[in-house]
């Protein structure tokens, strides 16, 4: 119970006072400069004052003091100069105000203006750095002036009154030091929050871009297959093949085994037409082109050229392999029965890719190959001659 009250009551305490508002950091530098900068310019008039009057009393003391005003004097200036390395510099006078401290507590004996202005020094450094080391140097010199005034270790010319003021000197101090801390601990987790939810907005406009961009590249997928594409059949339409072809001949006209086309008509396709009817035409041009994406091999490529013209592109094939492929898909077609319309018979003309060809040279050969092929009563695989 009693350590909770303890707690709360240091809680109430503790807790820190805004000394300024809310400040952008190029204005508490600022702040802090002009602070500095009337610390130092006073302790350092006050100790050259002292030090004259002191000089011919207490030559030592009077040299310290001088010395503390040349200190204070340099210290001004090296923050006039370097105002960017502030802290730095408030990291050096707390340094020195403590050593000053200790020599004048131990040599000067009872100087109690020169003490409140020391800590007047220290303040202004405890209160710039803000660091758990002025805990300590306090902690350290509270305990020293207590204990000396206690015990009598060195001979000291101060009073208790004395005392207890020093000592409520480096409690506000303290208060100080705490409140600083206090401050720069609630801006650094605000920054960082900050940081946190800017990081978090950029991790989700990230993921959202990769989304979309993954989006996209499906849709061009899409769209790229969907213009390659014939809608009726789902095979290669001809714009497709004709690209196709022209990027890849040089490379097949160079090889040892050529690649072979297969040219394929339905027989009397107009009558299935007008006997049946358009739709049914349209399914007797799809059951063609299953039956063929059937017997083909995965790298060969199989085209509607156009109305009831089909192409079964095969790379690195013979005449002979493919006038065997033409005749078992001619066989198969031949077989099939397609509803509400009956069988059906194809023709088809095979020609090889020669040195130098172009798609037009090949086709016109497969379609003379063809045409032969309906002339001889049709249901038949002709090949054009080899050379
Ligand atoms: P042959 O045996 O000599 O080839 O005679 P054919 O009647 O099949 O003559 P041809 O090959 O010239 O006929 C092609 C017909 O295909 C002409 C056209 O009306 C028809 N056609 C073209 N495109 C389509 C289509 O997409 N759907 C349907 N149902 N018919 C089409
Ligand atoms: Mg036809």
């Amino acid at each position: 119970m009693l350590k909770k009250w303890i707690s709360q009551a240091l809680a109430v305490v503790l807790r820190p006072i805004k000394l300024f508002p809310e400040l952008s950091e190029a204005d508490n530098v600022r702040y802090k400069v002009i602070f500095l900068n009337n610390v130092f310019a006073f302790s350092g008039f006050v100790s050259l004052s002292m030090g004259i009057i002191r000089w011919n009393l207490q030559p030592f003391i009077g040299m310290v003091d001088l010395i503390s005003a040349f200190i204070a004097f340099v210290l001004l200036w090296v923050l006039y100069r370097y105002q960017k390395n502030i802290e730095l510099i408030a990291s050096i006078a707390l340094w020195l105000c403590f050593i000053q401290f200790l020599t004048v507590f131990f040599v000067g004996m009872g100087t109690t203006t020169r003490s409140a202005l020391l800590l007047l020094i220290l303040a202004a450094a405890f209160y710039l750095k803000g660091r758990v080391t002025g805990y300590y140097m306090l902690a350290i010199l509270l305990v020293l002036v207590i204990s000396n005034h206690a015990m009598g270790i060195f001979p000291s010319e101060y009073s208790t009154m004395d005392i207890i003021s020093l000592c409520l000197y480096l409690l506000a101090q303290f208060f100080i030091i705490r409140n600083y801390e206090c401050l720069r601990e609630s801006q650094t987790s605000h920054l960082k929050a900050l940081n946190t939810d800017l990081e978090a907005l950029v991790k989700q406009r990230t993921e959202q871009l990769a989304a979309a961009n993954t989006a996209l590249e499906i849709e061009k997928e899409n769209l790229k297959t969907l213009s390659s594409t014939d809608h009726l059949t789902g095979l290669s339409n001809r714009h497709h093949f004709e690209t196709v072809f022209a990027e890849h001949t040089p490379a097949i006209t160079r090889r040892k085994i050529s690649d072979a086309l297969i040219l394929i008509d339905i027989d009397h396709f107009k009558k299935i037409n007008d006997t049946h009817g358009h739709v049914l035409g349209d399914v007797v041009i799809k059951s063609v082109a299953s039956c063929i994406k059937k017997y083909s091999r995965i790298s060969d490529i199989t085209v509607r050229w156009g109305g009831d013209e089909l192409i079964i592109y095969a790379p690195r094939t013979t005449l002979k392999q493919a006038t065997q492929l033409a005749e078992k898909v001619r066989h198969q077609i031949n077989a099939m029965h397609v509803a509400g319309v009956g069988n059906i018979t194809i023709s088809a003309g095979v020609a090889v890719l020669h040195p130098g060809d172009n798609l037009s040279l090949l086709l016109q050969r497969a379609d003379q190959a063809l045409y032969q092929a309906k002339q001889a009563g049709r249901n038949s695989v002709y090949a054009a001659a080899l050379d």
